[in-house]
């Protein structure tokens, strides 16, 4: 959408709200009654190309930007349910994803179960009369299992209840939620969307009966929106994100295959590989394999920390799907408030690790990860 000076990179509507011509056109934008912005909590020019380019990329009716990844996944559950419903989610989530099904809803009377999601029994066994909504993620955090979403969709239509995929890890070019059957998708922006490290950001999108029933009124009245300045960011994010995704796949199976050859190296899971415990429904759901591998050092945590701090090109970071390839310890960091037994439970290891491919010289990764390897013992 250009404005009248036909700019080539999109303008920044920077502005929280709009003036009318006239009382009647306020009267008649309130009403719904004119075409127009009301107020940036609500919309912002810059925002809606923001979403409008999502929902073309994902195949979705509508969409609704926010502040944060966080923001997306606490609003598409929270405006999804009520107090006495039920929600089943897959127990390898995203930490604070996991804090909203086990922590805040049931504070709101809201019961949760939590399944192991490549089980397709225990979705079913979960199923009680007040399921409304299922949750999960795939691949998962941060031991890239798939989650057969066809299937656990199939489960939920069957009882009325709604799926929502948080689908971060797959972005929306190796993975469309939403024609496996799914409902309602979302994303934190901050990883491959934004890719540079630059801004947080999320987004959530459906049909647009559920957005007009659900979350618009949810969305409005609660503020979670999204800044036009890290929109404008975002949008810049998209121009290249097919070409990131794609060559940081690429590096990251390289890097997979080289691991699983590496003496010091005891599990390695990358979807894509023939040895990924879901390899078929990986090649069914998914278009390409993924921008992160897991892999356990065989030396335990001392060998995971060794290997990370002498790393040179990769840094140790949280963050992942950035263009600057990061290193994480799961078991000390991203995942240290669950329970041995939790961690377990999700194959997190002690001597786990989660690197997030990014777009330096393949060759020059696998050296730095050589090297380090080496000093590592
Ligand atoms: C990062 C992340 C989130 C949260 O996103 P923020 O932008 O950090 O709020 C949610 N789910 C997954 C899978 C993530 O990786």
């Amino acid at each position: 959408m250009r404005s009248h000076h036909g700019e080539t990179s999109e303008a920044i509507y920077l502005t929280q709200g709009y003036v009318y011509a006239t009382a009647e056109s306020a009267e008649a934008r309130f009403k719904g009654d004119e075409p127009g912005f009301i107020y940036s909590r609500y919309a912002n020019p810059t925002v809606d190309m923001f979403e409008k380019r999502m929902c073309a990329l994902e195949g979705a009716e509508d969409a609704r930007a926010t502040a944060s990844g966080m923001a997306a996944v606490s609003a598409a559950l929270l405006c999804s349910v009520k107090a006495g419903d039920h929600v089943v989610a897959a127990r390898a989530l995203f930490g604070s994803c996991r804090w909203i099904i086990e922590t805040l809803m049931p504070k709101y009377g809201i019961e949760t179960t939590l399944v192991d999601g490549t089980k397709l029994d225990q979705w079913q066994d979960a199923v009680r009369p007040n399921t409304k909504l299922f949750f999960l993620e795939s691949p998962t955090n941060p031991t890239l299992e798939v989650v057969d979403i066809a299937a656990v969709a199939k489960i939920a239509n069957s009882i009325g209840a709604r799926v929502v995929v948080d689908n971060v890890f797959a972005t929306p070019l190796q993975q469309k939620p939403l024609e496996l059957g799914a409902h309602i998708v979302v994303y934190s922006a901050t990883k491959h969307i934004d890719g540079q490290g630059r801004c947080l950001g999320g987004v959530i999108l459906s049909d647009k009966e559920w957005i007009d029933k659900n979350l618009h009124d949810y969305f409005r009245h609660t503020g979670p929106s999204l800044s036009p300045f890290n929109a404008w960011t975002l949008l810049k994010g998209l121009e290249t994100l097919p070409l990131r995704v794609r060559q940081q796949t690429e590096s990251a199976g390289r890097i997979a295959d080289w691991l699983a050859e590496h003496s010091g190296i005891s599990r390695v899971i990358y979807p894509g590989r023939k040895d990924h415990p879901q390899a078929d429904i990986v090649a069914r759901q998914m278009k390409g394999g993924s921008t992160l591998v897991c892999f356990d050092t065989k030396g335990g945590k001392k060998a995971a920390f060794a290997l990370s701090n002498a790393l040179e090109i990769i840094k140790i970071s949280n963050n992942l799907g950035d263009a600057k390839s990061l290193i994480t310890h799961p078991a000390t960091t991203t995942h240290k408030n669950l329970t041995d037994e939790a961690r377990a439970e999700l194959g997190i290891g002690p001597g786990t690790l989660r690197l997030s491919v990014g777009l330096e010289d393949v060759d020059d990764l696998i050296e730095d990860l050589d090297r380090a390897l080496k000093a590592a013992g």
